[in-house]
């Protein structure tokens, strides 16, 4: 039984991802999930990579949550995107955002310029760029999307860490802009399980940002990220514990673009 919704899952029209949305509906029944929301990564006006839904294939997108939803009629599915910050690509995302009526749109750093720093055959750019450059690009980037206003959550917030790479030295001079970004554009950040299952081995965003996070007020969801049906819900206890330890004592639920508080379950 896990008390908590599960708002980041994807589905297979992003091409690296199995089972329909009705599969991960079936796995949040059957482990007690109380609320789920897709956020399949957002489509581009053109071919623009590799792992997105074209944009013909929206309508496509939100028969298979409907479809969910009548298969599951007892469990609350919510419908949003994963919507990647393109230096320049504002107007596109205020299109996406009006074509449909979002729960909510979730915010993600994935490029650097046209580098694609989270792709694991495109790490050499690390060395190419420095780390340090890395970081600090990743963090102006993040901090634009955050105060954009666009989003009401902001996705696996430290992702540039994924592999491992961090600075030397108190990484709060790069959470604490941050933070501020987020506060003023009015979003919320979620706790990312997927991390764990990644070379740097913990989940996004790192404890010492989730407690600066947590004492600026700034709301949280957890997301599995998961790109097959078992992932839903995955290590959400140890998601709620983290939260906990960090001073977190609610989380939020989206419907509509308007957002819930709820307690977090003690686990
Ligand atoms: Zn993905
Ligand atoms: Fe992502
Ligand atoms: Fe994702
Ligand atoms: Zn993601």
């Amino acid at each position: 039984m896990i008390p908590i919704a599960d708002y980041h899952l994807h589905t297979p029209l992003c091409m690296h991802a199995t089972g329909r949305p009705a599969d991960y509906a079936a796995v949040a029944v059957e482990r007690g999930l109380p609320e789920i929301g897709f956020s399949d990564h957002s489509p581009m006006p053109e071919v623009f990579d590799d792992w997105r839904m074209r944009i013909e294939e929206l309508p496509r997108y939100l028969d298979m949550i409907a479809e969910a939803r009548s298969l599951h009629p007892s469990l609350p599915i919510r419908q949003g995107l994963e919507v990647d910050w393109i230096e320049g690509g504002e107007g596109w995302i205020e299109s996406l955002a009006g074509r449909v009526s979002w729960d909510y749109l979730i915010g993600s750093v994935h490029y650097i310029g046209t580098w694609n720093f989270d792709h694991p055959e495109l790490t050499s750019h690390f060395s190419v760029l420095g780390t340090k450059a890395a970081w600090e690009a990743y963090w102006r980037l993040f901090g634009d999307a955050a105060r954009s206003g666009y989003f009401d959550i902001m996705a696996h917030p430290d992702l540039i860490r994924k592999f491992g790479h961090r600075p030397e030295g108190d990484l709060r001079r790069y959470y604490e802009p941050a933070i501020e970004a987020v506060v003023a554009g009015g979003c919320a950040i979620e706790i990312n399980t997927a991390g764990l299952h990644k070379p740097c081995a913990e989940m996004y965003p790192a404890e010492d940002f989730l407690r600066l996070a947590a004492e600026a007020g700034v709301p949280l969801t957890i997301g599995s990220d998961a790109h097959a049906p078992e992932e839903t819900g995955r290590d959400f206890a140890a998601a709620a514990a983290l939260a906990g330890r960090c001073g977190y004592r609610q989380l939020v639920r989206f419907s509509g673009r308007r957002r819930t508080e709820v307690v977090l379950p003690a686990l």
